[in-house]
C-alpha cells in the first residue's frame, strides 16, 4: 500500500501566459529530483528529470505503473534530440520541423546515458516536444529533458483536466500545475522510426493522413491494435483508458446500431441496471433519463470533439457509477482512428461489428 504522506502544492496556472514564478518553482522541483504534474496539449504528464533515477522510479511507484511500460521524454526544442538519441536521422528532423511542438512521439535508438527507467530497459527511447505553453516554458527552464507518462493512476483514464490529476495524485507528488482542460485530449501518436518504413504504434493527434503527407501514401505502416497477440508499443497491452464499468463498442452503420442498442437498453432498464450510452449528440455532452446516462462525443463526423472529452466522460461515468456502457464507434479516419483505438482499449477488445 502506498502511503499518502506528502503535501502536494496545487497551483492554478494561466494556460496561455503561465506565471514565471510558478514555472521557476516547478523547474526547481524537477531539477532536485521531485515530481511535477503538468499540462500538455494531449493529456497531463507526470514528470521527472531523466538524470534522476530515484525520481524516475517514483513515477512508477506513485502511478502503480508496470516496470515494463516505458516513458516519453519531453524536450523544449528538437535541438535537444542529440542529448537523447544515438543519431538524429534526416526523417526525424523533417518530422520534428513539421509537427513539433505537437502530439507526435518518435521512437529512436537511445543514447547509452539514458537510464533504463526511462525506456523500461529497451534500446529505444520515445521523445517529443509538447505544444502547450506551460509544458514548453517549464521544460525550457528545467533545461534537463523530462520523462513523463500520463499523470493518472495506472489503469484509469488519462487526465485531461487538472481535477483528474488532483483526484489521482494529490498527496503523492510535489506539485500539480493545473491549467484546466488540455487540447487534443488523447495521448500523442507514437511513431516507430527504427524500422525502414515508419510504423504507427499508437494513433493520436498527428494522424496517418498527416504522416502520409510526408512519407507518401503507403509510406507509413498503419496502427495495428486490433486482435494483435503481441503489442508493438509496450503500453498498449494493458487494459487502460478504461472506466470501471464494462464497455462494449459497437461499430457499423448508425441506424442499425441505434436499433440494436434500443432493444438492449430496454432489457437492461427492465432489469433495473444503470446504463451508460457513449454516442453522439451535437448539442449536449451529458444528460440523464431514468436509469439511463447519455454521454456525448459531440458530432460523429468531427472526431476532435470526441477526442477532447472522451476521458472526461469515462471518468464522469465512474463518478455516476454506471454499471454498463454501450459505446458507438466513430468513423476510423483522421483523428477518428485514435478515438476508436481508445474506445477499443476501454472495451478490452469487446467490439460488435454490425
Ligand atoms: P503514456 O505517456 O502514459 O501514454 O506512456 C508512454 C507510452 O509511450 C508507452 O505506454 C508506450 O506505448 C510508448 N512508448 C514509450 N517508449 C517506447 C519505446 N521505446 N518503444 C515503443 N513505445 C514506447
Ligand atoms: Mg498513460
Amino acid at each position: 500500500m502506498l502511503k499518502t504522506e506528502m503535501i502536494t502544492e496545487i497551483i492554478k496556472i494561466n494556460p496561455n501566459a503561465p506565471e514565471e514564478q510558478y514555472l521557476e518553482k516547478a523547474a526547481d522541483i524537477l531539477r532536485q529530483g521531485g515530481l511535477v504534474a503538468f499540462p500538455t496539449e494531449t493529456v497531463y504528464g507526470l514528470g521527472a528529470c531523466i538524470n534522476n533515477r530515484d525520481g524516475l522510479k517514483r513515477i512508477f511507484t506513485v502511478k502503480g505503473r508496470p516496470g515494463d511500460n516505458p516513458l516519453i521524454t519531453h524536450l523544449y526544442t528538437w535541438e535537444q534530440l542529440s542529448e537523447i538519441v544515438l543519431e538524429v536521422p534526416e526523417r526525424a528532423l523533417v518530422l520534428a520541423k513539421k509537427f513539433w511542438p505537437g502530439p507526435l512521439t518518435m521512437i529512436l535508438p537511445k543514447k547509452e546515458t539514458i537510464p533504463p527507467e526511462v525506456t523500461a530497459g529497451l534500446p529505444t527511447v520515445a521523445v517529443r516536444v509538447p505544444a502547450h505553453p506551460v509544458a514548453l516554458e517549464m521544460l525550457r527552464k528545467t533545461k534537463i529533458p523530462v520523462a513523463a507518462p500520463s499523470a493518472n493512476l495506472s489503469g484509469r483514464p488519462s487526465p485531461t483536466r487538472g481535477s483528474h490529476v488532483i483526484s489521482d495524485l494529490n498527496g503523492k507528488i510535489e506539485m500539480i500545475l493545473d491549467a484546466g482542460a488540455t487540447g487534443v485530449g488523447l495521448e500523442s501518436t507514437v511513431l516507430d522510426l527504427t524500422s525502414p518504413r515508419p510504423r504507427i504504434l499508437r494513433p493520436g493527434g498527428v494522424t496517418l493522413e498527416m504522416l502520409e503527407g510526408v512519407f507518401g501514401k503507403g509510406g507509413v505502416e498503419a496502427p495495428q491494435f486490433t486482435n494483435v497477440k503481441r503489442p508493438l508499443a509496450p503500453g498498449m497491452k494493458y487494459r487502460h483508458y478504461a472506466p470501471k464499468a464494462p464497455l462494449c463498442l459497437y461499430s457499423g452503420p448508425q441506424e442499425k446500431i441505434n436499433r440494436i442498442l434500443s432493444e438492449k437498453v430496454e432489457e437492461d432498464l427492465k432489469a433495473g441496471k444503470k446504463i451508460g450510452i457513449l454516442a453522439y449528440d451535437e448539442d449536449r455532452s451529458y444528460y440523464e433519463l431514468p436509469g439511463l446516462h447519455f454521454f456525448s462525443l459531440g458530432t460523429r463526423s468531427h472526431p476532435e470533439e470526441g477526442a477532447e472529452r472522451l476521458f472526461y466522460l469515462l471518468r464522469l461515468s465512474d463518478e455516476i457509477g454506471v454499471e454498463y456502457i454501450y459505446a458507438v464507434a466513430p468513423p476510423r479516419i483522421g483523428l477518428g482512428e485514435a478515438v476508436y483505438n481508445r474506445l477499443w482499449k476501454a472495451s478490452g477488445g469487446k467490439v460488435e461489428e454490425i
